[in-house]
């Protein structure tokens, strides 16, 4: 049986690219089609009526046409906008970041269903929560996960024994943990204090209401970000090679924070 011509399909806008002088071409994650692309013509023109409804980071129904290479976008409802994430500069920047990173970790017509609605619930907590940079730690981990990329945190990588609670190291490149006798041998590992070690463990086994509970000082939120960051990292040079967004990223934090104090 042939596939209808039209379809309709949730989804969150995660790319806009400009095409020509007014048309634009959108990436959005939905469901159950993993990662899909759509034309959208005259989006950029004022009086689009769909622009409102196609923005980024906006969680839309949206009905598509078939076509020979790329679906048209026909029409799109709103079901949320995130308003907060396109009022706030710092918000706009972790929202486009976890957009970002479900783009480079995603494949196009792949399911991923879990990887949906952690990527809404991530959006959401960055609406509300005090703490975006554990709502990004643990979408970040999560994310690895669904991904087929889960660090190993409980047993060294290279021995298999369990780890003790001592400074044990990261390794990106081996994809979890090292004991201190394994460490020497690997060129590229970062410490992690017993504490840090534990607040991944946890961020990674428990779901979000649970992870959120715990304090974080900002010693350790230092130690995770640079463990995770530095594995997001290696993945995306050895499988993306575009790791460059996230360097800039980095220095678009720091100074926030530079500015924030
Ligand atoms: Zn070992």
């Amino acid at each position: 049986m042939p596939e209808p011509r039209n379809y309709q399909t949730e989804a969150i806008v995660i790319k806009k690219t400009k095409l020509g002088e007014a048309d634009s071409i959108l990436t959005f994650f939905t469901p159950h089609l993993g990662k899909i692309q759509g034309f959208a013509k005259s989006l950029r023109k004022p009086r689009s009526k769909l622009a409102g409804h196609l923005e980024l980071l906006t969680h839309s129904q949206v009905s598509f046409a078939r076509g020979r290479n790329l679906d048209t976008v026909t029409g799109s409802q709103t079901i949320n906008s995130f308003l907060p994430l396109k009022s706030d500069l710092w918000l706009t920047s972790c929202g486009l970041y976890v957009a970002e990173l479900i783009n480079q970790f995603t494949a196009e017509h792949q399911e991923n269903f879990p990887l949906f609605p952690l990527t809404l619930e991530t959006l959401h907590r960055l609406c509300l929560a005090d703490n975006k940079e554990l709502v990004l730690r643990y979408f970040e981990l999560h994310l690895l996960e669904s991904a087929g990329y889960r660090p190993q945190l409980r047993e060294c990588v290279a021995c298999h024994r369990q780890l003790e609670p001592t400074t044990n190291s990261f390794s990106p490149s081996a994809g979890g943990m090292l004991c201190p006798d394994c460490s020497p041998d690997q060129s590229l590992s970062y410490p992690l204090s017993v504490n840090a070690q534990k607040v991944l463990r946890l961020m990674q086994g428990s779901d979000y209401s649970n992870a959120s509970r715990v304090k974080i000082d900002p010693e350790i939120s230092r130690e995770i970000e640079n463990v995770i960051s530095s594995y997001l990292k290696y993945l995306l040079e050895k499988e993306v090679k575009s790791a460059a967004w996230l360097e800039t990223l980095k220095e678009q934090r720091l100074q926030f924070q530079r500015n924030s104090i």
